[in-house]
């Protein structure tokens, strides 16, 4: 079976975790209403995305 030859470093061990490090939820500010969205998703508070309306009948 393979073996490590050496022990992993805390500082190694910690560098390679870095990458599993959280990061803060991703939001946008809607081009139309001003509110706060998901990126790539359209607005929930007014429905537009990419500068025009989508979904009809959202709260304006
Ligand atoms: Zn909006």
């Amino acid at each position: 079976m393979a073996v490590p030859k050496k022990k992993t470093s805390k500082s190694r061990r910690n560098m390679r975790r870095s990458h599993d490090a959280l990061t803060g939820s991703a939001y946008a500010e809607c081009s139309n209403c001003g509110e706060l969205h998901r990126p790539h998703h359209v607005c929930t508070s007014c429905g537009h995305y990419d500068g025009r309306e989508v979904v009809e009948g959202a709260a304006a």
